[in-house]
């Protein structure tokens, strides 16, 4: 079984990721848990680039192009082989990012985001995306702590209007698809979101 989650800047995927791998370990399952953009040494070698590599800001295009190639080694050198050895993968962010930040909010065409798709994952699909939504005030006031002291990457300089689109983006994404998606309201503490995500999990994947 592979889940993925997804939404913006300060909806705490990071912390329900971890979260849920360790429920489901708690259960005796075997879980992997990974992250995007990295997972792999040359994807997380690319991370590094698409985050805080060059000097300027990369463009939405040079950006799918980067991360479809980091997705593309995370899939062939982890995430298929988890799968095909009949353990659960819990990735934070995978295919729906690249479709919001470079397709929506980048304005990459989709044709050509479905083409990097098809290459970078092939039939490696999420059985669950977990779509995590928060109003983005809380989400930039959790990203803002989060990063105090720290160097803000490149999107969390981004202001108000672009993490609504982000928002937007997301939710629109979780309503296309329904039968994989699963909205979770984010807002409330991380106890009480560990305990939505648990049970969505166990409804929609029987774990
Ligand atoms: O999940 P995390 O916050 O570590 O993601 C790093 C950054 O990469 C995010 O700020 C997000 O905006 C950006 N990103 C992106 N396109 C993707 C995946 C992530 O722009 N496909």
């Amino acid at each position: 079984r592979f889940i993925t989650l997804e939404g913006g800047e300060g909806t705490g995927k990071s912390t329900q990721a971890r979260r849920l791998a360790q429920h489901l370990r708690g259960l005796g399952l075997d879980v992997v848990e990974t992250r995007e953009p990295g997972g792999t040494p040359g994807a997380e070698a690319l991370r590094h680039v698409i985050l805080s590599g060059a000097a300027e800001p990369l463009g939405p295009a040079a950006e799918a192009l980067l991360f479809a190639a980091a997705r593309a080694d995370h899939v062939a050198g982890l995430i298929a082989p988890a799968l095909a050895a009949g353990k659960i993968v819990v990735c934070d962010r995978f295919i729906d990012s690249t479709r919001v930040y470079q397709g929506a909010v980048g304005a990459v065409d989709p044709s050509l985001l479905d083409s990097l798709e098809a290459l970078s994952v092939g039939a490696v699909r999420p059985d669950l995306t977990l779509v995590l939504d928060v109003p983005p005030e809380i989400g930039l006031a959790r990203a803002a702590r989060r990063a105090a002291g720290a160097a803000a990457d490149r999107f969390e300089k981004e202001g108000g209007d672009y993490h609504a689109a982000v928002r937007a983006a997301f939710l629109a994404r979780a309503q296309a698809e329904p039968a994989r998606c699963a909205l979770i309201d984010a807002s409330a503490d991380a106890d009480a979101v560990a305990a939505a995500i648990a049970d969505v999990v166990a409804a929609r994947l029987g774990l």
